[in-house]
């Protein structure tokens, strides 16, 4: 049973803290958190985020947490007791991700979760598609799909301005030539009704989209008008870029 259907009961604080930083991509940063030992495992199905509170009393009134999909799949977390996350950080940044990056290493958080609802079907074929940061829950979904199951179809369209920009990008090149079920198609361009049409085969897969909301609004709308009706739709916002 997964994870998510019992998810009130499951929504729990946990003490963890900064263990390593990484400038991953241009402006991109990831940072990995490690559960203090006394803590519990943080159990959640991928696709899913949870709510990251620094310990620093932030004065730019926009306060000391904020959300974030868990970009580490579900097995890392079990193994490592790690939980990823991977963010912009623009040059008018907010005091949180300034921290965030600047704080030392061992500082403590505390995460709130697992939340959310952007957990795929068990079965149905995949068709992802991403903007921009909203390609982090995807990393998860994409790792614990194959390793679930190689033989499932999963296609990922994934937007960006530029290739440098793409988080994940050589783990998904990679994932994509060692299995021939996941389609990996990259676009430096908003997609728009045509392109959609052309990458996808099954109408009747799940489509999962994900990005800031004009694109998800977009996206939606698109994929409306070409006949996938909304129940097969499932779709996470990013507000604040
Ligand atoms: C379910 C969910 C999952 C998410 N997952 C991710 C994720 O994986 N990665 C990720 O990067 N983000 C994610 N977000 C968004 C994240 O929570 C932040 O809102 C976002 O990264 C903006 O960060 P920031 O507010 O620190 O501003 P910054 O990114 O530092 O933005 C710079 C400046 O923009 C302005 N600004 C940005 N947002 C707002 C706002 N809401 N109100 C007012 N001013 C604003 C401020 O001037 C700010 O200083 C997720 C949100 C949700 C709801």
């Amino acid at each position: 049973m997964k994870l998510l259907k019992n998810y009130k009961m499951v929504l729990k604080k946990y003490h963890a803290t900064v263990k390593k930083r990484k400038e991953i991509k241009e402006d991109t940063w990831q940072v990995d958190f490690i559960l203090d030992d006394d803590q519990k495992e943080f159990a959640y199905d991928a696709g899913q985020y949870a709510m990251i509170k620094c310990d620093k009393e932030i004065k730019d009134g926009r306060n000391n947490v904020r959300a974030f999909s868990i970009y580490s799949s579900p097995e890392e977390a079990k193994q490592d007791k790690k939980i990823s996350i991977v963010f912009r950080l623009p040059s008018n940044s907010s005091e949180y991700k300034k921290h965030m990056v600047g704080c030392p290493i061992g500082e403590k958080i505390t995460i709130t979760g697992p939340m959310g609802k952007f957990v795929p079907d068990n079965k149905k074929e995949l068709v992802m598609i991403a903007g921009g940061t909203g390609i982090v829950p995807f990393m998860s979904i994409i790792k614990d799909v194959l390793k679930k199951s190689s033989k499932r179809k999963i296609t990922l369209i994934y937007t960006d301005k530029f290739e440098k920009r793409m988080i994940g990008l050589n783990t998904l090149k990679k994932l994509s030539k060692t299995n021939k079920n996941f389609t990996f198609v990259p676009r430096f361009k908003r997609v728009d009704r045509q392109y959609l049409e052309e990458h996808i085969e099954n109408k009747k897969s799940q489509f999962l989209i994900c990005g800031t909301t004009p694109m998800v609004k977009n996206v939606i709308s698109i994929l409306q008008e070409i006949g996938i009706k909304k129940e097969n739709m499932l779709f996470e916002e990013f507000p604040g870029y």
